[in-house]
């Protein structure tokens, strides 16, 4: 016969004020089973659960109900407590009385009649609930970083100085990202590369981190503590094992191409550095463009190489290692603004944000001189236009792309700073400037001159070798044009190309945007659905640096918490199948969201014969307790362990018995 114990909690006046908790304990007092009801002060407090292991003692009680608030607030707390006593952590349920009942109700009488249903019902739960026991599973202590920007940079660095070993991932030829673009970095004006590049150079010369570039992720299989990876290699044909980096085959290299790192501003050859300071700082072949590749002619950077590493032949390869912790940090790109914006036309001198940044950049192909890429000469007009893109659902992104109100500011910084008498102005639906020092940036680049003029562009067109804007300001509510030498457009930030597909490979699901999803927004705004892997940076949502390193330090702390245990508990609410009923469809597996359901063959006997057949089987280190298979089985042959089927309907039932 089971003996539970009912703990109805005041909460203080939380709960106390608008449910009369006397009565509740009276009543439940009064249910079958119930052999000790009272209530508590602050059920979570040090006396609030010394008088629940108290009374565990003194009535040899086997299960609880505490009636409180939320469990997610202090589900984990009394399990805790409960270690401490007789009674399976397990063989608990809580009746939220507070932010189901108490908070938003008024009339007291029917708060407290339905305080008594919700009490009555989480005893029908327990009296069916099973003692369940975590198990264990041990934590191979090695991380892996996939996207070597500043996010990935920051997150691999702050594990490895932990004494843990890391690989660090990048698709491109080098680290750095975005961030190693750009001129100077809002609001303190610190130069990006001088800031960056040595971030760069120490990851990629720390002895406890793996650097790989031009790879990708192509499987992962596995869960928390224990994630086989399988990384693709892509072809470089260069054997960086011998090559120096001595630039030989570069400078000879007889094909000449637009830079993607200088944003189409530049150029570069087919055997090429990303950029000088590349990090590892040596060449790749673009084997699209290549014409030893494509052609078979040439072969001079081979013919050039003192060290023989030049390797035509190189094809992709594949190596699989074992991580504990997995932290996605793939980043953004700017969206494809003609594409969405065609009223804007285009035009060698209608540039991106990013397009300026290597303009202004000293390292960058004018060497910072900001010149009209059509013509050279130094634009003495420009209009810069936020907000393309962002916050405009019609067109493109619904959401705010957070970075672009500071550097739109920055950029009219360098321009008023750099060109004499020039003229800047800015076109802006909203000035968003929340960041330390960020609104004096802005009010500082006003009074340096810029012009912000309240309305967005409809249309740019060209008109006697100047571009012109048109747009509405809307605080004099007239239409203006403005004559350009040279627009800026800040376009809106998207999640990389392909980062979906990563996430997916690791169990991590994207939003309608294409951003990574964070398990929690608020409480854990760091890891994911996927026990052992985390985000940060700009695959998590549009930021900029501050928050970015923030973040991926903060998603190397919870790494580090993890890396730090031989053994992780499991929770033992996880999914379970019943075999014998189970008909193999497979559909479970297609639902799980974390891919912790793969179907496997068992020996079975059919008319007589030895057979084998196909059902579902649980990986209890991925299971997340979603209840996702549990719900689309159709032979109902999936149970939530501490939330089964029979457990459900028992307190469902319960609500009618009064
Ligand atoms: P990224 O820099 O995009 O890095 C992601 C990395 O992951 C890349 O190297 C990418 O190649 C790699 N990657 C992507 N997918 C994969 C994959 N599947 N496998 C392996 N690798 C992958 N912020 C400021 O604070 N101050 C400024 O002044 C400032 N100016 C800016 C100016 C412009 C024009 C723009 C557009 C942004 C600016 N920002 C600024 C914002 C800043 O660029 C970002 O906050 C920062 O770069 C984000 O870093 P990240 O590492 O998250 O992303
Ligand atoms: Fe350049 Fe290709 Fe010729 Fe090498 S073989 S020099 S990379 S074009
Ligand atoms: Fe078996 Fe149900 Fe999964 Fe189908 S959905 S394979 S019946 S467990």
């Amino acid at each position: 016969m089971a003996r539970v114990g009912v703990f109805i909690c005041h909460c203080g006046s939380n709960i106390a004020s608008v449910i009369d908790v006397e009565e509740v304990a009276r009543a439940a007092g009064e249910l079958p089973g119930v052999v000790h009801a009272v209530t508590n002060k602050y059920a979570c407090s040090i006396n609030g659960q010394e008088a629940m292991k108290q009374a565990i003692t003194d009535h040899k009680l086997d299960r609880l109900v505490i009636a409180s608030c939320t469990p997610r607030m202090h589900e984990s707390t009394f399990r805790k407590m409960l270690t401490q006593t007789s009674v399976n952590p397990y063989m608990l349920e809580i009746a939220n009385i507070r932010e189901q009942c108490s908070w938003v109700h008024k009339d007291k009488e029917k708060a407290t009649a339905k305080a008594i249903d919700l009490v009555r019902m989480s005893l029908a739960k327990v009296l069916k609930n099973q003692p369940l026991f975590t198990s264990t599973i041990p934590v191979h202590k090695k991380c892996l970083v996939v996207g070597g920007g500043i996010a990935g940079i920051q997150a691999a660095l702050d594990v490895a100085e932990a004494g843990y070993e890391v690989t660090l991932l990048e698709r491109e030829s080098s680290l750095g990202g975005k961030m190693v673009m750009l001129d100077k970095t809002f609001p303190t004006l610190d130069c990006s590369a001088c800031i960056s590049t040595p971030k760069m150079a120490e990851a990629g010369a720390h002895p406890k981190i793996k650097l790989m570039t031009s790879c990708e992720i192509a499987a992962v299989t596995g869960y928390i503590g224990n994630f086989q990876v399988t990384i693709r290699q892509n072809p470089r044909y260069v054997n960086h094992d011998i090559c120096t980096g001595c630039g030989f085959c570069e400078e000879k290299c007889p094909t000449k191409l637009k830079s993607e790192f200088d944003q189409g501003l530049g150029m570069r050859k087919a055997i090429y550095k990303l950029f000088p300071q590349a990090v590892p700082a040596k060449p790749v072949i673009d084997a699209e463009h290549c014409k030893k590749l494509t052609t078979g002619k040439c072969g001079v950077c081979a013919k050039l190489c003192p060290l023989a590493c030049i390797d035509y032949e190189d094809k992709e390869s594949f190596v699989t290692d074992t991580f504990g912790a997995i932290i996605l940090a793939t980043g953004y790109q700017l969206i494809d603004w003609p594409g969405s914006y065609p009223e804007y036309g285009q035009n060698a001198d209608l540039i991106s944000g990013l397009q300026f940044e290597r303009l202004v950049n000293a390292s960058g192909p004018t060497e910072g001189h900001i010149q009209r890429p059509s013509d050279g000469k130094e634009p003495k007009s420009v209009v810069i236009v936020k907000c393309v893109g962002s916050r405009d659902p019609a067109k493109a992104k619904a959401y705010c792309s957070r970075a672009c109100c500071m550097y739109a500011a920055k950029h009219a910084h360098q321009i008023l700073e750099k060109i004499e008498g020039a003229q800047v102005y800015i076109f802006y639906i909203d000035v968003r400037t929340p960041g330390k020092g960020y609104e004096e940036f802005y009010d500082k680049t006003r009074a340096d001159g810029a012009v912000y003029i309240r309305g967005r562009v409809s249309k740019i067109y060209e008109e006697g070798g100047k571009l012109i804007c048109k747009g509405e300001d809307s605080l004099i509510g007239k239409q203006v044009k403005v004559e350009a030498d040279l627009v800026i457009l800040e376009t809106a930030m998207e999640p990389s190309p392909g980062s979906k597909e990563t996430a997916a490979l690791a169990g991590v699901s994207t939003d309608n945007d294409g951003w990574l999803n964070e398990a929690h927004p608020k409480l854990r705004p760091v890891e994911t659905q996927t026990a052992g892997v985390f985000l940060c940076g700009t695959a998590q949502g549009p930021k900029d640096i501050p928050d970015t390193v923030a973040q991926a330090s903060a998603a190397a702390a919870k790494v580090l918490g993890l890396l730090a245990k031989d053994n992780l508990e499991t929770s033992p609410m996880i999914s379970a199948v019943d075999t014998v009923k189970c008909c193999g469809c497979g559909f479970c597996e297609k639902v799980c969201p974390v891919k912790a359901i793969t179907m496997v063959e068992i020996p079975g006997v059919y008319n007589g014969k030895r057979v084998t057949r196909g059902v579902a089987q649980v990986n209890s280190g991925l299971c997340t307790g979603c209840g996702t298979c549990a719900a689309a089985c159709r032979t109902g042959c999936i149970d939530l362990l501490g939330f089964t089927n029979k457990q459900l309907l028992e307190e469902v039932d319960a609500l009618w018995q009064i």
